[in-house]
């Protein structure tokens, strides 16, 4: 059986000097709830933390949680509430932790980090983006808005008040169970605080729409580039080679382009993108999707720019 994970994070930051280059956000409160696989609620996990570094509250957490100073200083410190969390979250399911928004995956193990703390993984964590598939629900795939926002829209009623994080929990808990299919379950994230190590832990996935690639980490930018599977298109849908119109040509800063033809299934746009992984290396993204011939001859007119 499979469990779900949703959890949300209220954090602090630096007021105008001071930020830790390591952690810019200070966690200072873990709010989660668990599901089984009919979303029904199994448990829930709340504390508040006192937090080491960040010791002024930020006027904007003040402002959205209503969370003060002193209502932690008698709270556990982020080592053991993480441990409790972690401990919390163990279960002999397979289980999928869901967020709102793509950061607290990525500021959890920041923060992991800084205290050192045994790493969460050591390689990329499938998530489910609720905010995510909340756009895709309603198409229009990439429009993020606000938690409150999906609330207000799905007719949820507002019965606690929001930014607090198991409050926001419940509130993506009843999103999700609103918006939730089969085929939106597929569409998974990945927080890639750690890039795949080798090749055998790259990713490549096919969606209905695009497929996406994520390289495994390299030291320098060179051999991030040397990877050839990096550069091998294929097509999204049969996953056969398309011919190539445009060969890879740089689109814009770190990013390069490819314009593909195939044969059954029309025109197709590759984009490679690198980015700076938090170990210092370098790793790169491939997404592939179809596009107009209006989209490819705005591709075209890119390339003869470059040339
Ligand atoms: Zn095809």
């Amino acid at each position: 059986m499979k469990k779900y994970i949703v959890f949300d994070l209220e954090w602090n930051q630096a007021g105008k000097s001071g930020e830790l280059k390591d952690m810019p956000f200070e966690i200072i409160e873990i709010g989660a709830v668990m599901l089984d696989e009919e979303k029904t609620e199994l448990s829930s996990f709340s504390r508040l933390i006192k937090p080491k570094e960040y010791l002024v509250m930020h006027h904007m957490n003040q402002e959205i949680s209503h969370i003060r100073m002193e209502d932690l200083t008698f709270e556990d410190d982020f080592q053991t509430v993480c441990e409790d969390f972690l401990n919390w979250c163990k279960t002999d399911d397979e289980t999928v932790f869901c967020t709102w928004g793509s950061m607290d995956l990525t500021e959890l193990q920041k923060n992991i980090r800084h205290f050192n703390m045994p790493p969460l993984a050591d390689g990329p964590i499938p998530y489910l983006d609720i905010q995510k598939l909340f756009s895709i629900f309603k198409h229009e795939p990439g429009h993020r808005v606000s938690l409150e926002f999906a609330v207000n829209d799905l007719d949820i009623e507002k019965k606690r008040p929001f930014h607090r994080a198991l409050n926001d929990v419940y509130y993506t808990v009843e999103v999700f169970k609103r918006i939730s299919s089969a085929a939106l379950e597929k569409k998974i994230s990945f927080d890639l605080f750690n890039p795949p190590k080798s090749k055998e832990e790259e990713i490549l996935i096919f969606f209905d729409t695009y497929s996406k690639y994520v390289s495994r980490g390299f030291a320098i930018m060179e051999e991030a580039k040397r990877n050839s599977s990096l550069w091998d298109v294929s097509c999204y849908i049969c996953r056969k080679k398309p011919k190539v119109l445009l060969n890879w040509f740089e689109g814009s800063a770190k990013s390069y382009l490819c314009l593909c033809n195939c044969p059954e299934h029309g025109l197709l746009r590759s984009i490679v993108r690198f980015k700076k992984s938090e170990n210092g290396g370098i790793y790169a993204t491939r997404i592939t999707h179809s596009v107009s011939d209006d989209d490819a001859s705005l591709i075209y007119a890119k390339y003869e720019k470059k040339s």
